[in-house]
């Protein structure tokens, strides 16, 4: 549909800015090259509706033929027209790309911030985001609630616990708290750096609610081995009549796995189907494996699958091999390294697990075997390490890592630590060298695994009173959960460790995930 012949730049700029009001972002960009063809120039106000549309659809060359066409035109200096191209690149995942725009601003107000700061949070770049943020305020603008909600996505996504606080602060001083946006943001950077009890104070403190704030408060106590609570939670959001979704039910499950409600779980993954038709996702089934192998039903967990027509992607397989090893199925678990294998060859996890497996059954010529496997075919292992939050400062340790500036005092604390506990009847299982191997392959201590550094830095650094958090990239070996749990007791502290499944709430010898992960 044209525009009458005729139509000026005006009736042009209007049409385009309404279609992409509209949602029309096709329609938008054939509008624009209907008015090029007619010989009208683009002006500051033809291109922000323009840019918003290609990045909406997704269309990075259409993005970029925009921006070449207003860099020619001079419209770069357009401080909304530069905003929306920031806005752009920032929408289709072009961190990079975004912050070129950004850097050569002359002039950049809120929205130029703002647009660069969820860019960065969405496409996972945190650190960056964060930096974003502190630049932000050193310029002297004051975030909006936008900003707000991005930053602490990105405090959330890396376990920035002590930022996350201050934001939260900035809010309440920005009267930002009404905001659903904020709101959520708040309850799921608590729950993810598991600080439950705030999580749930804001919960409580929101004056109105949408599933994005109960499916994180539901994750939130899941992740944290509050199943049961969990749950709870599930029950009252049924009653506030919000609907759950996809990973509402991600949530459910995992809490059912976690707190081995077989029947529970069970129910709801009928549930999700029939009452709120959602197709179970790989995820989903990941939680049910889980869930049956905790319980020693592997049978019934394979019997799951088989009968899915969903595409599983390798966690499910992953959760079902975890289920073989807890309870030694040797045969389920070869075939459920296979099918990890065939979806990716490099995937070093079943390695660890089936050597695990057969080492505890001490069956070491098959221990032997699957370590040459794993070497003929060049699968390298992502190398461990654990973080220590302190102060507003990372401290991070790989395993039998000595470059830290209190290298020798945590060595000391280290031995400290394991007198204590070997008095206190800890005996170190040696059947989880694997989990830690250095990448060149060659085995080292446990003594040393990066989690126990980091608590041992964390019994230094973190007052008494407070928890010890301690987050991991892989799962925590067996033998460090067993030590880390010790610790705990005979020193009397609390210590939260979040690995790659979720967290170990650890307190008086016993942890939260009730020893199965
Ligand atoms: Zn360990
Ligand atoms: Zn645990």
């Amino acid at each position: 549909m044209a525009l009458p012949a005729g139509a000026g730049l005006v009736a042009y700029n209007a049409a385009i800015s309404r279609c992409a009001r509209a949602g029309l972002y096709p329609r938008a960009l054939a509008l624009f090259r209907e008015m090029r063809g007619r010989g009208l120039r683009a002006d500051e106000y033809t291109l922000p509706p323009l840019l918003n549309s290609s990045a909406l659809l997704r269309a990075p060359p259409a993005a970029a033929t925009l921006h070449a066409l207003l860099l020619r035109a001079g419209l770069a200096s357009h401080l909304h027209v530069a905003n929306a191209l920031v806005d752009a690149y920032a929408k289709l995942s072009r961190p990079g790309a975004a912050r070129a725009v950004f850097d050569e601003m002359p002039r950049r107000d809120v929205v130029t911030w703002t647009s660069l700061l969820t860019g960065l949070a969405r496409a996972g770049a945190h650190d960056a985001a964060v930096r974003v943020y502190r630049g932000m305020a050193a310029a002297g603008v004051d975030p909006d609630e936008f900003a707000v909600a991005g930053v602490l996505s990105s405090c959330a996504g890396s376990t920035m616990l002590e930022l996350g606080r201050s934001v939260h602060a900035a809010a309440v001083r920005l009267g930002f708290l009404p905001f659903l946006s904020v709101g959520n943001s708040l309850v799921s950077m608590y729950a993810k750096t598991g600080a439950l009890r705030d999580a749930r104070t804001v919960f409580d403190a929101m004056r109105a609610r949408c599933t994005i704030t109960w499916t994180a408060l539901i994750v939130g106590y899941a992740q944290n081995g509050r199943g049961r609570q969990s749950l709870e939670i599930y029950t009252d959001m049924v009653r506030s009549g919000c609907r759950p979704d996809y990973v509402t039910f991600i949530g459910l499950l995992f809490a059912c796995s976690h707190a081995g409600l077989v029947d529970a779980g069970r129910a709801h993954f009928r549930s999700m189907v029939t009452d709120y038709g959602i197709a179970p996702g790989p995820d989903h089934y990941a939680c049910m494996v889980d869930l049956l192998g905790r319980a020693g039903r592997l049978e019934e967990a394979m019997d799951l699958l088989n009968r899915s027509s969903t595409e599983l992607d390798a966690t499910v397989w992953k959760a079902l091999l975890g289920g073989c090893r807890v309870h030694r199925n040797a045969e389920l678990a070869e075939r459920a390294a296979e099918m990890v294998w065939r979806l990716d060859p490099a995937d070093a996890v079943p390695y660890v697990m089936l050597s695990n497996l057969y080492s505890r059954e001490r069956r070491w010529g098959d221990v032997a075997r699957i370590r040459a496997l794993m070497k003929s075919r060049g699968v390298t292992k992502e190398p461990g390490c654990s973080w220590v939050g302190v102060n507003g400062v990372m401290h991070l340790f790989h395993v039998e890592d000595r470059g830290h500036p209190r290298a020798a005092e945590i060595y000391r604390k280290v031995e400290e630590m394991m007198e204590r506990i070997r008095a206190g009847g800890y005996v170190p299982d040696t059947d989880w060298a694997l989990q830690d191997e250095a990448p060149d392959g060659r085995e080292r201590g446990l003594a040393y695994h990066s989690e126990r550094l980091a608590v041992a830095f964390g019994l230094l650094a973190v007052p008494a009173a407070a928890p010890i958090r301690v987050f991991k990239n892989l799962r925590v070996c067996g033998d460090c959960h067993a030590a880390i749990k010790m610790v705990a007791k005979v020193y009397g502290r609390e210590i939260i460790l979040r690995d790659a499944n979720c967290f170990h709430h650890m307190k008086d010898g016993a942890c939260s995930c009730g020893d199965y992960w």
